[in-house]
């Protein structure tokens, strides 16, 4: 019997966990030769998630959970998980439905078939905002142009993959972390299964806008050092075409005599340049912004309860919490 951790990132979803545990068991209990199990990570909810998976897990075996101390977000969510599952294999999914659990089949059956991980796609971004889907695909348009590290556009973080993969994704100890990218910096063979999108039914999506757009900056800051290089490659011509103009009006002053006016130009240039350097240094600070946090060396969660009586820090040690463990 191969095992297989489903690792739910759970942040206020008390509504909706109980019909998510099971919807999802109908599923998985007709998948032949594979036991599940689900690691439950809460993120520092607000509302009853803890209570809930506390008795959630007393009431079902196969059940666990991990609680944070505070909010963490969904990247460390998901790390927590890997960092603490054994199985043979592991599924990432949403709490809210909107991974449909009907797909587990299929993404078992392409693992059986071979493959390292089976990943879900969206067929179509219906029922999302237009202007969200169209910064969405900028965005991976803008990232995929000029990163090495190709990202899918309408992946979501609805996926099967091997303990080789999961390995291999916890070597990558970064602070900030950027799965999107990781999964795919990491390598392996990957089939995408396509699904028809499904709207939140339960609860509220815990994505703003200012979140998304840090999020994407952070991708892209995350796996290319381009935007750095473009910021050298403008300042050098800038610098070329600096010394033609002064040489240019330089010649000009010793043939024709000093030229008062040009305060329209002047204004043009130092403005211009002031807003080259501004941009410049937002550019090179967002990259020390990243040599900061990582320097720091922070753990990526800190964990306060589990039902597990030794449980896995982000730093990769065990430790014992208190609580009620099975
Ligand atoms: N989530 C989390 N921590 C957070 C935000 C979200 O663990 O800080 C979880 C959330 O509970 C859900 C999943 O991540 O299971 C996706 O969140 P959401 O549905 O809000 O995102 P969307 O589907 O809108 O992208
Ligand atoms: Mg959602």
């Amino acid at each position: 019997m191969q095992t297989v951790d489903i690792i739910v990132p759970c942040y206020n979803e008390a509504e909706v966990l109980p019909t998510f545990l099971s919807e999802t068991e109908k599923i998985v209990r007709g998948i032949q030769d594979f036991s599940f199990s689900y690691i439950f990570v809460n993120d520092g909810s607000r509302d009853d998630s803890a209570a809930l998976l506390r008795r959630m897990s007393r009431e079902h075996d196969h059940v666990h959970y991990l609680s944070f101390s505070r909010n963490f977000g969904k990247e460390a969510a998901m790390y927590a998980g890997l960092r603490n599952s054994t199985a043979d294999y592991c599924i990432i999914m949403d709490a809210d439905l909107q991974h449909p659990p009907a797909l587990i089949p299929k993404m078992v059956e392409q693992i059986l078939a071979g493959h390292d991980c089976a990943a879900a796609c969206r067929a179509t971004r219906e029922g999302e905002k237009g202007i969200r889907s169209w910064f969405s695909r900028l965005f991976y348009k803008f990232s995929n142009s000029i990163s090495d590290v190709k990202m899918v556009q309408n992946a979501v973080d609805f996926r099967m993959m091997s303990r080789q993969m999961v390995d291999a994704i916890l070597e990558l100890s970064e602070v900030e972390r950027f799965s999107k990218g990781i999964f795919m910096w990491v390598g392996f063979d990957t089939v995408w299964i396509p699904y028809e999108n499904v709207e939140r039914t339960i609860g509220t999506s815990k994505w703003s806008f200012k979140g998304l757009a840090k999020y994407a900056l952070d991708g892209i800051t995350s796996f290319t050092i381009k935007p750095l290089k473009l910021v050298r490659n403008v300042g050098l011509i800038l610098f070329i075409v600096s010394l033609i103009y002064i040489a240019a009006t330089l010649i000009k002053t010793l043939i024709m005599g000093i030229d008062v006016p040009g305060y329209a130009s002047l204004l043009c240039v130092v403005l211009f340049l002031g807003g080259v350097i501004e941009l410049s240094l937002g550019i090179v600070g967002e990259y020390i912004s990243h040599i900061y946090l990582e320097a720091k060396d922070r753990p990526v969660y800190i964990l306060q309860e589990s039902d597990r009586d030794a449980v896995i820090t982000a730093k990769g040690e065990t430790i014992r919490l208190k609580g009620d463990a099975k």
